[in-house]
Formats: structure tokens, C-alpha cells, sequence
């Protein structure tokens, strides 16, 4: 290791995410922390506290995104931005966003330590609603700040229970005062957990990601008609029900024929109306998802996949409409900055991996507005959007201080 590397507290790190797990704590071991959710607001609040604690200043915007800058010594250049989420999925784990997030703080809290100033300052963010588990899409608050979503409607989006994004933000007081996006940072960094086992299989603690792997959300109409369970002869039926179990079971299909290079499909979620017992179903919501990290084989899922719906709407006599909803690309992160990432693992004497992200993250969106990469640390079997998601302290350290030496790194130039 380089004689003036910096070293993060992985004591201090583990207590903060130790105290972040008691926010939302479900089934013994997880969290189930939604966005814009009571428990959301008590580890918001519990995050800007300690953000203040360690001198940043703090602003929020009109999403709710927090902003925590610790002061660089040129006030005129942008900062080095260090990011990710605080809310989870409805049965998620410990580590999924909050790790990056508590890392940045932990960067900050480090700087602190040694007295040092920055030449740039640098802003640890929390963006709103990442998980897209209570209101869709994903990636809300990091979408929105990159303009690839109108405010005005992600304000209006609403969760199942008809409650507004905007509402929810006012119930817990953080519909800031900033304008959302319009920020420069000199560079974003994100660390989060790998959520697949590539890392912890091979026993490597780092991953330098260079791209992420093709990925298309499908959002399926189907319709039909509803009737008496009992009288309505079978042939009369058109069931959509039935025209939602036959896409599912296709669409599990494909991805099984894709998982030898890494495809993946998946059938996320279904709303069903009435939803009854007496009666079949009239209309089914179908949300759909594909990824894999060749553009041509993704090209060939799509295919199959709308060869599949065809089939079923066939088979079950019913109408099946698609709609695309959100997608990623392959191609996202800056050269300059996962050259950074890998230079600076380099001189720390820390080995590393590149590979390519099969989750969806904040740093794709902010890629499209300043230059950006990513470093994943292992999570144990790759389990995550689960209350098992495990990771050790030991290996995460590796990825913790190579996001520190990177960012006072760029924060020096
Ligand atoms: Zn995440």
C-alpha cells in the first residue's frame, strides 16, 4: 500500500450499519424500509444527524433527495459525489444502498479523523426511492435529478394505496426547498452490494463494474372478460387469469434457455381485477422484466418473449397489450473514472475484478449527467431483496477504502 493511503474505521462503519438495521427491522434478521415510509423518515433524520454531527451541510430537493457536503477548500468546483439509497424492498436486507451511502459517510467521518481538507468538497447522497418497491419505477429520486423523468409525475405517481409521491414526501417533511437536479458533481461514485455471488464465489472483495447488462421492463395489459366460476360453460371463458399463468410460465421458460449465458427473465408482479373467489379475472397487470448483457441475444429474448405473449393471448382467448416501461443500457460508466477506480486499487495493492452490474442502480442515471463508476463488494451467496442478505465486514473494508482513496483522489485534482 502507498504510503499516504487513507483508511477507513470499519468499527465505526459496522456500528452505523448496525443502527440503520434496528430502523424497519422485519423477520429477525432483515428490514422492510419503503420509500417515503415512517421508518424511512426515522433513518432519513438518523442520516442527516450524523451528516451535521460530521460538519456537512445538508439540502434537500423536491424529491426528497439529501444532499450532505463536507466543504472542500474551493468553494467554485463542483464535488465529488458518493451515493445510494436508504429504503429497501418490503422483505430486504441490511446492505442493499445503505452500505454505499454509510461508506460515503464513513469517507467523510475518515477525512474528519485526519484533519484533512479536500481541495473539492464531497457530497454523500441519499436518493429517493431506488427500490421502486412502494412507488414505480425504480430509481425515482436519481431519474428525476438526471431529467430522464418529469417531475410533475413522479410527484403524482401513486403507491397502491392511492397515496402520491408528493403526499407522502409532505407526511414526512422532506419535499425540500432545492430545485431537483440542475447539481454538477465533478464525479459520482457508488458502492454498493453486488446482489449476484460472482464476488463471494471467487473470494475476491472488489468489483470494478464497467456496464451494467442490458435490461427491458414490459408492462402487460391483458383482458378478457369476467364471469360466474361455476356457470360459465369453459369454452365460453375468456379468463385472463389464465392468459397471465401462461406468460409466466413462458417467460420463466425463456429465461431458463438464456441461463447458460446469463440470461435472465422474470414475471416481478401481478394485479388482478376483481380478484374474487366466484369469478375469473377480466383484466391482469403483468409486469415483466428481461436482462443479459448481449445485445443480440437480448434481441432474441425479446422475440421469444413476444412470441410467448402471442401464444398465450391465443391459447386463453384473451387481448394481451405491451407496453415497455423502464430500460438500461450496457455502456454507462466514464473511462476516466473506472480508470481511476482501477489505478487507485492498484496503488492500495488491492485485487479486483471488472464485471458487469445485472441490477438496476442510481449510478446509471447519474451517468447521463457526470462522469460516473461503480464498486461492488461481495454479499454472501449473492443473496439481496431478502432478509438473509449477509456481507462480512472483513470484505467489504477493501471496497470502502478504495471508494475513500478514489474520491480524495478526484477530490485533490
Ligand atoms: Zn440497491
Amino acid at each position: 500500500m502507498v504510503a499516504n493511503a487513507l483508511e477507513i474505521n470499519p468499527q465505526r462503519l459496522w456500528d452505523s450499519l448496525e443502527r440503520s438495521a434496528e430502523i424497519g427491522r422485519f423477520r429477525g434478521t432483515g428490514l422492510r424500509r419503503l420509500a417515503l415510509s415512517a421508518e424511512d423518515k426515522e433513518m432519513r433524520a438518523l442520516f442527516v444527524d450524523w451528516a451535521r454531527q460530521a460538519g456537512c451541510s445538508v439540502e434537500i430537493d423536491r424529491l426528497g433527495n439529501i444532499f450532505a457536503r463536507r466543504a472542500g477548500s474551493d468553494p467554485a468546483l463542483p464535488p465529488v459525489a458518493i451515493g445510494s439509497h436508504l429504503d429497501t424492498q418490503i422483505c430486504g436486507g441490511r446492505y442493499d444502498g445503505i452500505l454505499g451511502v454509510l461508506c460515503g459517510l464513513e469517507v467523510v467521518r475518515t477525512l474528519n479523523d485526519r484533519g484533512l481538507t479536500t481541495k473539492r468538497g464531497i457530497e454523500v447522497i441519499c436518493w429517493t426511492n431506488e427500490e421502486g418497491a412502494r412507488f414505480s419505477p425504480p430509481m425515482m429520486g436519481s431519474m428525476a435529478f438526471a431529467g430522464v423523468l418529469p417531475i410533475e409525475s413522479v410527484l403524482a405517481t401513486t403507491d397502491d394505496a392511492g397515496v402520491s409521491v408528493e403526499r407522502a414526501l409532505d407526511d414526512i417533511g422532506y419535499r425540500g426547498p432545492s430545485p431537483v437536479g440542475r447539481r454538477p458533481f465533478d464525479c459520482y461514485l457508488e458502492l454498493h452490494i453486488e446482489q449476484a455471488p460472482s464476488l463471494d464465489r471467487e473470494g475476491c472483495d472488489i468489483g470494478i463494474v464497467i456496464g451494467g447488462y442490458r435490461t427491458q421492463a414490459l408492462r402487460l395489459t391483458i383482458k378478457g372478460d369476467t364471469g360466474h366460476a361455476g356457470g360459465t360453460p369453459m369454452a365460453m371463458r375468456r379468463n385472463a387469469l389464465v392468459g397471465a399463468g401462461y406468460v409466466i410460465a413462458a417467460v420463466n421458460d425463456i429465461g431458463l434457455a438464456y441461463a447458460g449465458d446469463e440470461g435472465r427473465t422474470t414475471t416481478t408482479r401481478i394485479e388482478s381485477f376483481p380478484n374474487l373467489p366466484g369469478t375469473y379475472a377480466e383484466e391482469v397487470k403483468l409486469t415483466v422484466d428481461f436482462r443479459h448483457i448481449d445485445a443480440g441475444r437480448f434481441a432474441a429474448m425479446r422475440a421469444d418473449i413476444d412470441r410467448a405473449i402471442a401464444q398465450s393471448a391465443q391459447k386463453a382467448n384473451v387481448e394481451i397489450e405491451v407496453a415497455e416501461g423502464w430500460s438500461w443500457g450496457t455502456e454507462l460508466f466514464a473511462p476516466e473514472c473506472i480508470e481511476l477506480l482501477k489505478t487507485t486499487a492498484g496503488e492500495l495493492g488491492l485485487p479486483y475484478r471488472e464485471m458487469r452490474s445485472q441490477a438496476g442502480h442510481d449510478a446509471y442515471a447519474v451517468a447521463t449527467v457526470a462522469p460516473t463508476a461503480m464498486i461492488f463488494t461481495p454479499c454472501a451467496d449473492g443473496i439481496s431483496h431478502n432478509v438473509n442478505e449477509a456481507i462480512e465486514l472483513a470484505r467489504s473494508v477493501p471496497g470502502a477504502n478504495l471508494l475513500l482513496n478514489a474520491a480524495v483522489a478526484r477530490a485533490n485534482r
